[in-house]
């Protein structure tokens, strides 16, 4: 049986021209999810227009924010400043930051403090590379990145970010690259990370997958133990394609 109310989150990455958000707004004002929620992460550019002329029931979040405060740091997207767009979760530590932009733990840590001292919350990404898991160190792996998430929650315990934020797990091979994980192996991750959570924290938090989730997988994966919603990239960069999942999704 599928999640009674799945998360369905579309990773826009750095894809889509101002033509197509204008239609996918269109497309996402006319989509009514019978159950669950959905949340879109766009590129900055489209964040005011996104969070103003899209219906509350949809999460506008971003893909990304800085490490700094404030002032002199030329292109830089500070969570004071998303903040003040309306934007009120962020994704931190995807694949594409961790391993094309080489963002370390130590970095990741700060970016979420600041999600913290600005009452923003996380989807924090985590998830071997294809190396980790043939050397046997998913597990080792994902509990490490959960530490540094953990540590900021630990020490932020009543916040909306320590009770709100999401964890996807997305193995850095599955990304793009048409493969997915089998059921068994995100049964096996979603059941540690679920763990791993309540031992800290001592509640759940949702948590997603991500790694070539696509209509015909979606089911499949939204049926399998601890798995709370998807986060999407390629498929939800085609509105005809995402609404197929989206389907899948709502049986
Ligand atoms: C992602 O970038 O978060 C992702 C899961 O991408 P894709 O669905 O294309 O594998």
């Amino acid at each position: 049986m599928s999640v009674q109310e799945p998360i369905i989150a579309a990773n826009w990455k750095c894809c889509l021209d101002w033509y197509e958000v204008q239609s996918f707004r269109d497309w996402l004002s006319a989509t009514k999810l019978s159950k669950g929620h959905l949340a879109c992460f766009p590129s900055d550019c489209y964040l005011s227009y996104l969070a103003s002329q899209t219906q509350p029931s949809v999460t506008i979040g971003a893909q990304n924010i800085s490490v700094h405060e404030k002032g002199a740091f030329t292109g830089e997207v500070a969570a004071f400043q998303l903040k003040s767009l309306g934007v009120e979760r962020v994704l931190i530590g995807h694949s594409e930051r961790r391993h094309v932009f080489h963002e370390t733990s130590g970095l990741l840590s700060q970016k979420l403090s600041q999600l913290v001292a600005h009452n923003l919350v996380a989807c924090y990404c985590i998830g071997e590379t294809l190396e980790e898991r043939e050397a046997g160190a998913t597990l080792e792996v994902l509990s490490a990145q959960l530490r540094t998430f953990l540590e900021v929650c630990e020490t932020h315990k009543d916040t909306p970010f320590t009770s709100q934020s999401w964890v996807a797990y997305e193995p850095v091979w599955a990304i793009g690259t048409g493969k997915t994980a089998e059921l068994e192996d995100i049964s096996i991750a979603h059941t540690f990370i679920n763990e791993t959570i309540i031992s800290a924290l001592g509640h759940p938090l949702p948590l997603l997958y991500g790694g070539s989730v696509k209509p015909q997988n979606t089911c499949g994966i939204l049926g399998t133990p601890f798995v709370d919603g998807v986060l999407v990239g390629s498929a939800s960069n085609n509105s005809e394609t995402f609404g197929q999942l989206i389907d899948e999704a709502m049986r």
